[in-house]
């Protein structure tokens, strides 16, 4: 009897010591659709009990930007100014003026291949439309692609402006990086051990989920998107996006076009599987997996390195190959079937 108590009194210390680690609880999750895809809160097991506020927190940010920013709704501010294209300037509300200027940046770090007025070039494709999907005519392409530059956008004081008539702007390939940020900032503001906010894929972590450990995440497999290829480990704050065409694409003549499209050929970008960018902010890491998806890994290099942004490519060949940059090689684990490899030129 005796014994069996001193075992317990020396567990209940050790654990003690250790924080509890043995025991703490799982971390937890809850999800909900926003912006046009699913997004989840994970919190470390130990803030389960402030769930309630951490996810009415991102949500509210989240759904508070797809009313302005989504090209789906007619009513966003977003819309309305590509209503306004070739007629006269808008005055935008704060999110979508910050986002364009961003944008703007992007487009012009990329040198062109982020460029979100490409949306003329993108219809053409039928991404999700009821018709069915067929190749566009040169004429077409051409007409549509004398629509498309992203310095043509003329952003003064608080407005912006379109100045051709048939413009438009499409956030689709930064706005969720940009409002992962947005509510990473209002829920941190909780002062939680850890976090994860993810919206569709594009992740940005706060703390540590237990004690001694750190956030990871899974990278998948653009070849079955069911199994994944490996896991990479995050430090507290980092962000994560990952393009691929794997995501929204239409079949013509039994081929696969995806929905990242080359700005200077107005057709689909080709050569990668998928593009994962680890960056300091959810918003870079959006606008650069999309931008340097269009890229390649060898015209990404020096963007890469001007931002210190890591990344993975994986070629649009099996069996898959991740080309990844030094600075996380160490923090990639394969689970999966697949080799790693340093980024070709690096
Ligand atoms: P993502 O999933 O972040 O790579 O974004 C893809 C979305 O961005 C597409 O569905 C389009 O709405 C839009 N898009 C397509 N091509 C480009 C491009 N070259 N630059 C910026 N946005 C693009
Ligand atoms: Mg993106």
């Amino acid at each position: 009897m005796r014994t069996e108590y001193s075992v317990l009194a020396l567990l209940v210390f050790v654990c003690c010591l250790g924080g509890c680690a043995f025991f703490e609880p799982d971390p937890v999750t809850e999800s909900f659709q926003s912006m046009g895809t699913r997004a989840s809160v994970t919190l470390a097991g130990r803030d389960a009990a402030r769930m309630p506020e951490a996810r009415a927190r991102a949500k509210e940010v989240l759904d508070r930007l797809e009313a302005e920013m989504s090209v789906y709704r007619l009513d966003s501010a977003i819309s309305r100014l590509n209503r306004l294209a070739g007629t006269e300037p808008m005055e935008m509300p704060g999110d979508s003026l910050r986002l364009l200027e961003l944008s703007r940046e992007y487009g012009r770090l990329t040198g062109g291949a982020f460029d979100v007025t490409v949306g003329p070039v993108v219809s053409l494709w039928r991404f999700g439309k009821d018709r069915p999907p067929a190749i566009p005519s040169e004429r077409e392409l051409t007409r549509q692609r004398g629509l498309v530059g992203y310095a043509k956008v003329r952003l003064e004081g608080k407005t912006a402006f379109l100045p051709q008539p048939g413009m438009r702007v499409d956030l689709g390939g930064i706005a969720k990086g940009y409002a992962v940020d947005l509510a990473w900032e209002q829920v941190r503001k909780l002062g939680l051990a850890g976090f994860l906010i993810d919206l569709g894929g594009n992740v940005r972590v706060s703390g540590r989920p237990r004690r001694g450990k750190g956030w990871s995440i899974e990278i998948r497999n653009p070849f079955d998107t069911s199994s994944t290829l490996g896991r990479l480990d995050l430090q507290p704050g980092w962000a994560v996006a990952t393009s691929g065409q794997y995501e929204r694409f239409v079949v013509i003549d039994g081929r696969r076009y995806g929905h990242i499209i080359d700005p200077r050929t107005g057709y689909p970008a080709v050569g990668l599987a998928a593009v994962t960018v680890i960056a300091d902010d959810a918003t870079v890491a959006d606008a650069l997996s999309t931008g340097l998806f269009v890229l390649g890994p060898r015209a990404a290099l020096p963007i890469l390195k001007e931002t210190k942004a890591e990344a993975i490519f994986i070629p649009e060949k099996e069996p898959a190959e991740l080309w990844v940059t030094p600075g996380i090689e160490k923090r990639l684990v394969l689970t999966g079937r697949g080799t790693v490899g340093p980024l070709p030129g690096w």
